[in-house]
């Protein structure tokens, strides 16, 4: 079950203009599908990096003053019919507070401005969940059931896509043990050869790795489905998506 740990408020650093960021304690694993770049359908996991809702300036959570937690009751009011029998008003927040925007992931241009403005600071961790945000947004054009919805400017993807797989090359390298990921990226920058020299050393029990290295044997640069809950195929899929299905079952 995914559970929000208490949210607190933080003011944008270029307006002052006060966001409620949610903490994920925890994240649903059923009702997934994985990709093979390591995006999960229901994930979940902490933003880094926003866009403020007031004045469209970009920043990263990390460089946002705190300013409080916003208390458990005041996100929901209790029924009038609770409230008779004593159930207790919220505490009183203040206008600032109330009118505070969630912050939500942040969309292609936000990354990219992310990227475009890191800082030398940043760690190798953070700048490495950074960029599979690009990563995934980039691939979201081979995601089927999304490629109306996900327009990306071919600017963006001169610039930006080959670029961004070489430096998660570099720091999935950096971790030492070769994973999926390292066979991934090499596969989707068409590096077939080095792709399945580095799948013979990964753990060969990993998820996925097996369509992975049928992918490499026919030349397949795409982004795939490597598994996917039965929750998810029997409830969402439905009958007509059999495109996806047929792709995942290779
Ligand atoms: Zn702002």
């Amino acid at each position: 079950m995914t559970r929000l740990a208490t949210p607190s408020i933080i003011a944008c650093p270029h307006c002052q203009q006060l966001a409620v960021k949610k903490g994920v304690s925890s994240f649903s694993t059923g009702g997934l599908t994985r990709w093979s770049d390591g995006y999960a359908s229901s994930w979940l996991g902490g933003t880094l990096f926003t866009r403020c809702w007031s004045c469209h300036g970009v920043f990263w959570l990390e460089d946002a003053a705190y300013v409080g937690d916003m208390p458990y009751e005041t996100q929901k009011r209790p029924g009038w019919f609770a409230r008779l029998f004593g159930a207790n008003e919220p505490p009183e927040i203040s206008e600032n507070w109330r009118r505070a925007f969630p912050i939500e992931p942040p969309d292609i241009d936000a990354i990219v401005v992310g990227i475009e403005t890191m800082s030398r600071d940043v760690t190798k961790a953070m700048e490495q969940r950074h960029r599979r945000l690009l990563w995934w947004k980039l691939n979201d054009r081979d995601r089927s059931e999304r490629r109306a919805v996900h327009s990306v400017s071919r600017a963006i993807i001169d610039t930006h896509e080959e670029n961004n797989l070489l430096r998660l090359l570099e720091l999935s390298i950096d971790e030492g043990a070769p994973t999926i990921e390292t066979v991934e990226i090499l596969r989707e920058l068409g590096r077939f050869d080095e792709s399945r020299l580095v799948l013979e050393r990964v753990d060969q029990n990993t998820t996925g790795l097996e369509i992975i290295a049928k992918k490499i044997a026919v030349k397949d640069s795409r982004v795939c489905v490597i598994q996917e809950s039965d929750y998810l195929r029997s409830n969402m899929l439905g009958g007509d998506n059999g495109q996806e299905d047929k792709e995942f079952k290779g």
